[in-house]
């Protein structure tokens, strides 16, 4: 007899409770050795005054058995709260999301079908850092921050289960052709671990064309890597079509903690009906016991629901009247059942599951020996006096000889010296302030000195941003037409 693991299990919101019973009927039946500890998590815990949607003793529990099993939940829209699932996949430090998504065909209909891919989205960076400003009446921004050793780990982790999985290559997908420090730093970490990885073919996108060619031929992908945003959209896409978002399986991986979740969510309009598909989250459910080491009971389970599927026994999402094939339409409760009468057998047509728990190991993070170097600041201004002309002409008024204006930019783009009057400009300015000679390092108390002299001429400076060179490399962006 296996051990018997206690494992934390929140039932969620909208169809969440629903798909969560019909995981956990199947899991009984299985005889999986796990015992849940339920906590409340989501809008109810919301509504009680709590902005992060948990309470202490539901992180009591996740942080003492270390895994969670949770169903979707109802994220308020508006500004107050922040996302549960953000705060969950960072708090714990889960940093990597493994998605696989496959096509069932010809059982499940889909224009591909020999899909079948893994997305490994990075789950804790980028503008899910979720550190966002108002700064004027007219601009609001929102922070991407990606880190090496960020980059590093879910990279590693990306070539490890591409290794241990027996699957031959990956994908990285980013955006650096804009944005060159924080994609570029990602794609550039990719390029040099694929030294260590002879056996893998790799390849780069850009993450537009990326996700239009998973729409369209998802069979030439196997396992993609990639950053928080661009993995969050295109695993829903490649979700949708490999058949339904309702059977694409979700696992959060971190060094200490673990969270399985379907990749939908609460779909509050069929929620309380019994109509939704479950197998999303029981699908996670068969990685969580991979993952707990119960490979048996997660491919009795998996192999019967393969067998369901092959049935023809189908939830709303996926039914439809594909010719030659006797289908049957069930709720989410009847096709639980269905899978527990199935636990022993296997799909015929098909391909068995085999699961074999595979530790992957991401190397420790090495410490950056860089010489950083400081030589510049940029000031952000709110401010609406006058033309980019007005506005540089104040600023080489409070210049001085350690540092003095060099460019402003706004939205980005460089308005001042020599910016044409066509450009649109809001009242979010950026002023580039360098030492007057090239190559000079300036003090910290050079900026702060400046920031004086902006406030005693009036300026209304609501930002700065430190210039740094690392190892002699510019370490921020020029501006478009810079
Ligand atoms: P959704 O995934 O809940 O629903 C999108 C569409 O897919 C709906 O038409 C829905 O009926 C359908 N669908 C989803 N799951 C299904 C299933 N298992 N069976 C059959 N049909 C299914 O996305 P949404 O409508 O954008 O979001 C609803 C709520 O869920 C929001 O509050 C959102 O914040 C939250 N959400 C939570 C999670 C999570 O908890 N991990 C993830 C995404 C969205």
């Amino acid at each position: 007899m296996p051990e018997i693991i206690p494992i934390t299990v929140a039932r969620g919101d909208g169809i969440g409770p629903e798909i969560m019973d019909a995981t956990l009927r199947v899991l009984e039946a299985a005889k999986a050795a796990i015992v849940p500890e339920f906590i409340e998590i989501g809008e109810s815990v919301y509504e009680r005054g709590f902005s992060s949607g948990i309470e202490p003793d539901a992180w009591e529990s996740i942080r003492r058995t270390g895994v969670l099993l949770k169903a979707p939940i109802t994220t308020p829209q508006g500004g107050g709260v922040k996302s549960l699932n953000v705060t969950l996949r960072k708090t714990l430090g889960l940093f990597a999301n493994v998605r696989p998504c496959r096509s069932y065909a010809p059982f499940v209909e889909t224009h591909h079908p020999f899909m079948d891919l893994v997305i490994i989205r990075e789950n804790e960076e980028d503008l899910y850092a979720g550190i966002e400003h108002r700064q004027t009446r007219q601009v609001t921004q929102c922070l991407k921050l990606i880190t090496k050793p960020g980059c590093e780990r879910i990279l590693r982790y990306a070539f490890e289960y591409t290794r241990s999985r027996g699957r031959k290559k990956l994908s990285c997908m980013t955006k650096d052709n804009i944005m060159k420090l924080t994609d570029g730093m990602f794609h550039r970490i990719f390029r040099e671990l694929s030294k260590e990885y002879p056996d893998i073919e790799t390849e780069h996108l850009i993450i537009d064309i990326g996700m239009a060619r998973v729409a369209d031929a998802p069979d030439r992908f196997d396992v993609i890597v990639t950053p928080n945003l661009y993995g969050d959209i295109l695993s829903d896409v490649a979700a949708q079509v490999s058949g339904s978002v309702g059977m694409c399986p979700s696992a959060n991986y971190g060094i200490t903690a673990s969270m399985f979740e379907a990749i939908h969510g609460s779909a509050p309009d069929i929620a309380g009906q019994n109509i939704a598909n479950p197998s999303a989250l029981l699908l996670s459910a068969v990685k969580m016991l991979s993952y707990l080491s119960q490979s048996e009971t997660a491919m009795l389970i998996h192999n019967a629901w393969l067998k369901t599927i092959e049935d023809g026994f189908h939830t709303i999402d996926i039914f439809s009247h594909l010719p030659n094939y006797e289908h049957q339409r069930l709720g989410t409760n009847e096709f639980a059942d269905a899978v527990i009468e199935r636990l022993g057998d296997e799909p015929q047509t098909l391909k068995t599951v085999r699961y074999k728990r595979t530790e992957i190991v991401t190397h420790p993070e090495i410490k950056s020996e860089e010489v950083k170097e400081l030589v510049g600041v940029d000031v952000f201004f709110d401010w609406d006096a006058g033309t980019p002309d007005d506005l540089g002409a104040a600023l080489q008024a409070v210049s001085d000889d350690r540092l003095s204006i060099r460019m402003v930019s706004n939205r980005g783009v460089k308005v001042w010296p020599g910016g044409i009057p066509e450009t649109y400009c809001t009242d979010h300015w950026r002023a580039r302030f360098k030492h007057p000679e090239k190559n000079m390092t300036v003090e910290p108390a050079d900026v702060i000195a400046l920031l004086q002299r902006c406030l005693d001429a009036g300026l209304d400076f609501i930002k700065t941003e430190h210039l740094y060179m690392f190892d002699g490399k510019r370490g921020y962006s020029l501006s478009q037409g810079q």
